[in-house]
C-alpha cells in the first residue's frame, strides 16, 4: 500500500519535469524573429481504434480526411510552413507516440483534430481542447472516452506508467503547463470557435479544458479540435459530406493562419 503510493508520487514528479522545466524556457514568439513554420496535424484515431462510432461512418476516416484537408490548404496557401501529419493513412500512432513526432520535429503547433459523440442524441456543435483542469467534473466523459485508446494499446500499463485513463485521481499530475504555451493555445482554440461559428455557421459549444493525454506532452501550443458529433443525425450527415468537410478543414486553416499573423506581429 505505502509503496505503491510512494510510487505514485515519485511518478508523478517525474511526469511534471517537462512542465517545471517547460515554464523556463524561453518563449519563441516572444522574440521579434520568430516565424511559425512548423506544425504537427493529428488525425485521431486510425487502424483498430476506430473513435466514435456514428450510425454510418466512423470517427477515424472524418477526423483523417479533414485533417488531410487541412494540410492541403495550409500547404497552397502558407508556403513557408511544413506540415508534418502523426498519420496519413488508416494506421494506429499510439497516443504517447503522437505528440512526441512534434517533440522530435521540434513543431511550432500541434493541431489534434477529432468527432464527437455523446449519449444524448440532440446535443451537436463544435468545441475546441486546450490542456487544463477547469470544470473537469463536466468534461470528464469526453476525456475518459479520448484517452482510453491507450487500452488498445499493447503493454500501456509499462508505457504509460500506471496512467489510468478512468480513474480520476491519475488525472492529479496534469496540473502543470507552461503558462505561454498555454495563453497561445487558448489565442488558437478561440480562433477555431470563432472561424466554426461565423463563418460555417456551426453551432459553438465554446473554448474549453480538458487533461487530454495528447495534449500533455507536446512541448508547443497544442489543441484538441472536436468537430462535431457523429451520434447527431444531421451534424454526422454534415461530417459525412464533402462540402462538410472542405468547410470544417478551411476554417481551421484560417485559423492557423491567423494564429501564425497574430503570433508573428508581437
Ligand atoms: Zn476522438
Amino acid at each position: 500500500m505505502e509503496r505503491s503510493k510512494n510510487k505514485k508520487i515519485l511518478l508523478s514528479l517525474i511526469l511534471s519535469i517537462p512542465f517545471v522545466f517547460g515554464g523556463f524556457i524561453t518563449n519563441d514568439s516572444m522574440t521579434p524573429s520568430f516565424k511559425m513554420t512548423k506544425i504537427v496535424l493529428d488525425a485521431g484515431h486510425g487502424g483498430k481504434d476506430p473513435g466514435n462510432l456514428g450510425s454510418r461512418s466512423k470517427e477515424k476516416d472524418i477526423n483523417l480526411a479533414v485533417t488531410l484537408l487541412v494540410g492541403k490548404y495550409i500547404k497552397e496557401n502558407l508556403p513557408d510552413v511544413e506540415v508534418i501529419y502523426t498519420r496519413d493513412d488508416d494506421s494506429f500512432p499510439t497516443l504517447k507516440e503522437r505528440p512526441m513526432i512534434a517533440n522530435n520535429n521540434k513543431a511550432h503547433l500541434f493541431v489534434s483534430i477529432h468527432s464527437n459523440s455523446a449519449a444524448n442524441k440532440s446535443a451537436f456543435g463544435t468545441e475546441t481542447f486546450v490542456m487544463g483542469t477547469k470544470h473537469f467534473d463536466a468534461n470528464f466523459d469526453i476525456v475518459k472516452r479520448e484517452n482510453s485508446v491507450i487500452l488498445l494499446e499493447d503493454n500501456y500499463e509499462e508505457n504509460y506508467e500506471g496512467f489510468d485513463p478512468k480513474s480520476p485521481e491519475s488525472y492529479m499530475m496534469f496540473n502543470l503547463m507552461s503558462k505561454v504555451h498555454f495563453e497561445n493555445s487558448v489565442t488558437l482554440a478561440d480562433h477555431v470557435e470563432t472561424q466554426f461559428k461565423d463563418r460555417v455557421g456551426r453551432k459553438s459549444r465554446g473554448v474549453k479544458q480538458g487533461p487530454f493525454y495528447v495534449l500533455w506532452t507536446p512541448s508547443m501550443p497544442s489543441v484538441l479540435v472536436e468537430l462535431g458529433f457523429l451520434s447527431n443525425s444531421t451534424e454526422e450527415q454534415f461530417l459525412m459530406s464533402q462540402q462538410g468537410k472542405e468547410y470544417m478543414a478551411s476554417a481551421i486553416y484560417r485559423s492557423i493562419r491567423d494564429y501564425k499573423e497574430s503570433i508573428e506581429k508581437n
